[in-house]
């Protein structure tokens, strides 16, 4: 097994596609051709967590967040960062990773939250728009299948838990070829009409180049009429943050004990409590803040997040309650994820989670 047959495991899971404009996921260090000698998974990359991985026998490291965020022009070891790719490349350990695309999938660091706080009816609760194409493309009738089975086998016709989705409509299809032209059907200068299907398909957009090739490849025309057209419609299997439910509501004061034992975490940081019963419970690991109108448009009850500021928490305006815990905190589940994830298709390696705290805040109390 080399990294390269990981990382497009785990790219079939969170597409790097789906990552933020700012972020720098993928594979930051190594070689991808590497065989995998062993895994280690952590939330951060750090120096300590390279020689964990040294210690360990790991030669890939799988983390949450990129230790390289920016353009690094020097690599001199004047910073932790630097010191970090330093050790790393001199170890032959590679580093990996997932972020805001993992934040922003179906069964990604949210919905490893949602479990943790047993939530029901779990959904994304800001879906992604302008990440579907449709394509439309007229086949001759009995070219269809085999067309059909090839944009299928690329990734197109998928809408939440239905696959194989396609909608098509029996027309005549009319040209004309010229005397250059090598036409599958008809002859140079002769108007010709074909029974024709229009085929309607749609995809995420990070697979079009492999859905277009699959339509080029079977397609018997020498030139296929087709349109791809980005739709505005959401995706509501990809965005931020989630929203769900908890199986019945409980007091504000009994939901901040079960969060605080559910999440591990010491401490809450919230805003006031409103002397009503929490049902509905948005969460964003991480800085979420940005969700924060997503969260009391959809009418939840508190929103679980990480990273505010003191004047952010006057947003809540007694339409909802805050609740902070900790950026570390909420997403140190993510490592159970990763592991999990990476052995139910990988046994012939072992997959470690990291044991050292990375965690840069402490408590004192
Ligand atoms: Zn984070």
């Amino acid at each position: 097994m080399t990294i390269k047959d990981i990382t497009t495991y785990l790219e079939g899971f969170a597409p790097l596609a789906y990552q933020e404009s700012y972020d720098n996921a993928g594979l930051i260090v190594g070689d991808a051709s590497t065989e995998v000698k062993g895994v280690l998974v952590t939330l951060d990359s750090t120096e300590e967590v390279i020689d964990e991985a040294i210690a360990k026998g790991c030669n890939l490291v799988v983390a949450h967040h990129p230790i390289i965020f920016k353009g690094l022009k020097k690599l001199t070891g004047k910073n932790y960062i630097e010191r970090t790719i330093i050790k790393a490349i001199k170890n032959d350990v590679a580093i990996y990773a997932t972020h805001t695309n993992l934040d922003s999938v179906v069964g990604g660091v949210n919905f490893k939250i949602a479990e943790k706080l047993k939530l029901e009816k779990v959904k994304i609760l800001a879906p992604k728009s302008e990440v579907l194409m449709k394509l439309i493309v007229f086949v001759p009738v009995y070219n269809t299948k085999e067309v059909l089975n090839a944009l299928h086998a690329a990734g197109a016709g998928v809408i939440g838990n239905y696959s194989h989705a396609s909608f098509r409509s029996e027309g005549t299809g009319a040209f004309r070829p010229n005397e250059k032209a090598n036409p599958t059907i008809g002859a140079a200068n002769v108007d010709e009409e074909v029974h024709e299907n229009r085929v309607e398909v749609i995809f995420p957009a990070y697979l079009k180049n492999q859905v277009l090739a699959a339509m080029h490849r079977t397609h018997i025309y020498e030139e296929v009429a087709h349109d791809i057209i980005m739709l505005e419609n959401q995706n509501t299997e990809v965005g931020s943050g989630i929203i769900g439910e908890l199986s019945e509501p409980i007091s504000e004061t009994d939901f901040l004990a079960y969060l605080k034992q559910n999440m591990g975490v010491s401490v809450i940081r919230h805003t006031r409590l409103l002397n009503k019963p929490i049902r509905r419970v948005a969460v964003c690991g991480g800085s979420g803040g940005f969700l924060l109108g997503d969260a009391i448009g959809q009418a939840a009850d508190v929103f679980i997040t990480a990273d505010y500021k003191y004047h952010e928490f006057f947003d809540a305006d007694k339409r909802i309650i805050i609740a902070d815990i900790g950026h570390y905190e909420s997403e140190q589940y993510t490592k159970e994820l990763l592991k999990d994830y990476i052995c139910k298709k990988f046994t012939n390696f072992a997959v470690h989670l990291s044991e050292t705290p990375t965690n840069p805040i402490n408590y004192y109390y």
